[in-house]
């Protein structure tokens, strides 16, 4: 069987030319005799793996010498107890919650103090992004809350939220690299790197340095769940994922040679136009989330009708379209289609859900 249009919400599709690479380097990494995954995190060669790899992000990213980049293990969910227990000082943070990750942030935050929900769009199963104008922030608070892309519900920010002056900490899982961002409106921007990076495993996190406290704000907090512990190490105070580091550091390389994340908006913008465009025009297909705050990377849509649902995800896997299933939560379908999702991945798609619909009219 040859590769199929990989549309799952994570892990996900990595690029083609990335997995070619690390396949041909398998049995021998550059003259060392063995692979990234045989070798010492201590060893010059893996040195020189994980320097690159924070050196190529910095640049994509535009990164400001005065954030560290940590690359860390136990996903975007260890970051979500993290972040409060180094974080909240004053026992106050602000949640804005768009979606089950969001939820999920703000649930792990109560153990450790007062973590108010700010907004919320639970009232219409998440398929928008709160006004944000002007939330009633706590004037106490440490940090303000949000899950930049939701990757269930398929909504993203397209303007961050008024923090009034406080602290922006954004879990960007699902939309890690897909367009350029300024780093500097944020305190921590982080994400697990399976969804539009590398394997599953790593979790970047990218914090101003002012923000890592000499002690965390809650006593007794676990070595390894101190921001402090991975800065000053960076980020080999005990073994790291290597392999999982090493990957990731082709795809940064594989995006400058894209062209940089002005380049993978262009295209990103350019593949969910597509898609969307179709869903708009379509009589059985449609779209599940308000058009202003549609996602770039990850797409629902529903016919309205489950086991047509059924029919179309079972037929268009055995056409080469997997993962297409939607969450639980929303039903219907979910097309990711992240950075490494080529154009015309999108197009046949389309062109494969337009040939179904057109069986159903004629039905
Ligand atoms: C997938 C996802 C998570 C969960 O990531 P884990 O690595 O499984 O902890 C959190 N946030 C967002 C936005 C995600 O897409």
């Amino acid at each position: 069987m040859g590769r199929v249009y990989n549309f799952s919400a994570g892990p996900a599709v990595l690029p083609e030319e990335v997995l070619r690479e690390a396949a041909a380097e398998m049995l021998d990494y550059q003259g060392c005799g063995m692979s990234v995954m045989e070798m010492s995190h201590r060893s010059a060669v893996f040195q020189k793996i994980i320097d690159d790899a924070e050196k190529d992000l910095r640049e994509l990213m535009n990164i400001p010498d005065n954030y560290k980049v940590l690359f860390l293990q136990g996903g975007a969910h260890l970051v979500f107890s993290m972040v409060p227990m180094n974080l909240m000082k004053n026992g106050v943070a602000d949640y804005i919650i768009t979606g089950q990750w969001a939820k999920k942030a703000h649930a792990e935050a109560k153990r450790y103090g007062q973590a108010n929900a700010v907004a919320s769009s639970a009232d219409r199963t998440f398929s928008y992004i709160p006004d944000c104008s002007d939330l009633p922030i706590d004037e106490n608070a440490d940090y303000v809350y949000i899950c930049e892309n939701n990757t269930i519900y398929g909504t993203k920010y397209h303007e961050l939220p008024n923090t009034k002056g406080k602290t922006l900490v954004a879990d960007v899982s699902s939309c890690f690299l897909s367009e350029p961002v300024d780093v500097s409106k944020y305190g921590i921007i982080y994400g697990g790197v399976q969804k539009n990076i590398g394997p599953a495993g790593v979790v970047i996190v990218i914090i101003r340095e002012d923000l890592i406290p000499e002690e965390p704000a809650v006593e007794n907090t676990p070595t390894m769940l101190r921001f402090k512990t991975h800065a000053d190490a960076g980020s080999l105070y005990n073994t790291p994922p290597c392999y999982g580091i090493y990957i990731c550091g082709k795809v940064f390389k594989w995006l400058k040679k894209q062209g940089g994340l002005e380049a993978m908006k262009k295209k990103n913008e350019e593949k969910a136009k597509i898609l969307y465009d179709y869903l708009d025009e379509s009589k059985l297909f449609k779209g599940t989330v308000d058009k202003k705050d549609r996602s770039l990377m990850n797409v629902p849509f529903v016919t309205g009708d489950a086991e047509l649902d059924k029919k179309f995800v079972k037929e268009a896997e055995a056409a080469g379209f997997v993962n297409l299933k939607g969450h639980r939560t929303v039903g219907g379908m979910r097309a990711s289609i992240y950075n490494a999702m080529p154009k015309e991945g999108v197009e046949k798609l389309v062109a494969f859900m337009k040939k179904f619909e057109q069986e159903q009219l004629e039905k």
